[in-house]
């Protein structure tokens, strides 16, 4: 510290150093003898003035001018009226000479010098902070190479499986490597290989960063965490060296974990993506095989990495020996989602009316990291309101809030477009009710939500299915064109705002004619592509490998699945009119209503 306080002071002292200079040599071109008017008159009487040179100013010819007298030396007098002192000067008998002096520009002489004192100051500035930052005496910019890993002690506040929920599978497979971390001995004893690397794979949010470091806190063993896109720096050459120094500390540590968040950022395939230039990367990534090779079976460093692309990972990262481990982190299902509740209502008092199984049941499709949200935002609503405790009117805000956008009830929309969408949501809702495979309904909403939706209606699913069936797929789409059935039943007229309902609609249609080959005409055959469209770098050239003929078998396919659901729920909502007039009323009467009352209309 003491170093780099010298430095700064250094710096500092040479900037003044040049300031002065500037100030010195800008004073040196103006003062010479300073000369009085008084003065001036006193030596012309004394005879003593010789010449007189007046340099005037051809831009401000009354303004500001000097004047040089050949006396006995160099004087000059700064004057405001140039005719005045000529005719003094004249009635002394001396004649002056009248030089034109060119206006200085203003830019170089005043702003030109300060503008580079001004950049070599901040230059020297930036050089200093980047040599600083670094802090103790290694310089920064010699410190790139170096891991940025993050060594997590263990010890308190440290997380373990307790704090996992859910996730029982995952937690069972990974079991065995907290026991060999713990006591490795008990496994090289008996010739067992115990894998390198394990590899979390899930959609984010899913609780694999979570699930690593669970295990490190389990099996009490030093956990390196380091993120792939930390290895991806500015620097050619700095990626592979940082792999480098994270081994050889993770070595000095064994046991220990060495934790590689969102991988794909550095494992990805190479030769790949798009424009080229990728060598960095490459680089990295052979580093990592390298090192992943070069320590041997047993030494007491486990290896995890999380992504959520696994499908993008280089095939030469999950060859036995490196990540031969691959363990799937899903979405939680309901008593999983439960669980997680819990976990995180631990700190959050809640009130008698919460009921945690119910909102499980709700929230199919939330990953733990959404429920956490879901949990937070309720637990703001009650302090916002003073409240000590968690109240099920926060979660039911909560919900809205972090699954459908804010509630706003302050928008201003027209009586006729509220009753529009009233139908249309009561038409979703009546199919939701009737068929069997869906629903049945949670609350039916016409409050707008923040993310443009004029309402919502949903649906409590009672449980979480494996695979979907035809039918119940055929419902989905029914469902989904309920609200156009509706509009167009009662207004004979239809709006835009079934667009996204139809967009879904027409989605599950298709991919049962091409992925699922649920339709009598084109058979059980793929014809899906839309599979890789994300990774663009593999196939830029995208060919479509079915001919135009079946294109139009497809297409054709699909209205007719579309037209024959249209049809059959237009009969249905047809036959429950009278509901579909009393259900709107309610809707338009209290905005939003719930199951029960929805129920009761039937
Ligand atoms: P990922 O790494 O899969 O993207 P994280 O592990 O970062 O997800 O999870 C984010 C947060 O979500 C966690 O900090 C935790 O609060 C919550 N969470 C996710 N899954 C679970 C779970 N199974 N049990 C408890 N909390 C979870
Ligand atoms: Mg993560
Ligand atoms: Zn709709």
């Amino acid at each position: 510290m003491k170093h780099s306080t010298r430095g700064y002071n250094q710096y500092f002292v040479m900037i003044i150093i040049l300031l002065l200079g500037l100030v010195f040599i800008n004073s040196c071109q103006k003062n010479r003898v300073e000369y009085t008017r008084a003065a001036l008159i006193q030596d012309l009487e004394a005879g003593e003035v010789t010449e007189v040179i007046i340099h005037q100013n051809r831009e401000t010819p009354t303004g500001y001018l000097d004047i040089d007298l050949k006396t006995k030396g160099d004087r000059t007098l700064y004057a405001t009226d140039i005719r005045e002192l000529e005719e003094l000067v004249r009635s002394y008998g001396v004649e002056p000479q009248v030089l034109d002096v060119e206006p200085e520009p203003w830019f170089f002489t005043s702003v030109l010098p300060v503008l580079i004192v001004v950049i070599v100051g901040v230059f020297m500035f930036v050089m200093m902070n980047a040599q600083n930052a670094g802090g103790g005496n290694s310089s920064r910019m010699m410190n790139f190479g170096k891991s940025r890993a993050r060594l997590s002690v263990v010890g308190e506040g440290k997380i373990t499986l307790k704090d996992v929920a859910g996730l029982k599978e995952e937690k069972e497979e990974l079991q065995e490597i907290i026991d060999f971390l713990r006591e490795p001995g008990k496994f090289t004893r008996v010739g067992a290989r115990i894998p390198k690397g394990v590899l979390l794979e899930g959609p984010p949010g899913t609780g694999k960063t979570l699930l690593a470091k669970a295990i490190a806190g389990e099996a009490n063993v030093p956990f390196f965490s380091i993120s792939g896109s930390d290895f991806v720096e500015m620097f050619v050459g700095v990626g592979a060296s940082r792999v480098r120094d994270l081994f050889e500390d993770a070595k000095r540590h064994a046991p220990c974990i060495v934790f590689i968040d969102e991988i794909d950022a550095v494992a990805r395939r190479r030769g790949t993506g798009m424009g080229g230039g990728h060598d960095e990367r490459e680089q990295t990534l052979n580093q990592l095989l390298v090192e992943m090779d070069g320590f041997g079976v047993n030494e007491g460093i486990i290896v995890m990495a999380a992504t959520n692309r696994v499908d993008i990972l280089d095939p030469a990262i999950l060859r036995p020996g490196r990540f031969d481990r691959k363990v799937a982190v899903g979405a939680p299902d309901v008593g999983g989602r439960e669980d997680i509740l819990r976990v995180h209502a631990r700190n959050k008092p809640l009130s008698d009316d919460v009921d945690l199984k119910q909102i499980a049941q709700t929230t199919a499709g939330f990953t733990g990291a959404d429920l956490e949200n879901l949990l937070n935002e309720a637990a703001i609503n009650a302090a916002k309101e003073n409240r000590v405790y968690v109240a099920q009117e926060d979660i039911k805000k909560a919900f809205i809030k972090v699954g459908i956008g804010t509630e706003k009830k302050s928008r201003i929309i027209s009586d006729k477009e509220k009753k529009i969408t009233a139908y249309h949501e009561a038409g979703h809702a009546i199919l939701f009710h009737v068929l069997p495979d869906v629903g049945p309904v949670y609350t039916v909403s016409i409050i707008p939500t923040g993310i443009g939706a004029a309402g919502y209606t949903m649906p409590l699913p009672e449980k979480d299915e494996m695979f979907l069936t035809k039918g119940k797929m055929l419902q989905d789409i029914m469902v989904s064109l309920g609200g156009r059935i509706a509009e167009e039943i009662i207004f004979d007229d239809i709006t835009t705002g079934a667009s996204s309902d139809i967009q879904k609609a027409t989605k599950v249609a298709r991919k049962m004619v091409t992925r699922f080959g649920m339709s009598q005409n084109i058979g059980v055959i793929n014809y899906d592509e839309s599979d890789d469209e994300v990774f663009i770098g593999r196939d830029l050239a995208h060919t479509r490998s079915h001919s135009e003929a079946i294109a139009g078998e497809i297409d054709k396919e699909v209205k007719a699945i579309i037209d024959d659901c249209y049809a059959r729920a237009k009969s249905i909502i047809t036959e429950h009119e009278s509901v579909l007039h009393k259900a709107a009323a309610l809707l338009l009467e209290r905005e939003k209503i719930t199951r029960a009352e929805f129920e009761a209309l039937f």
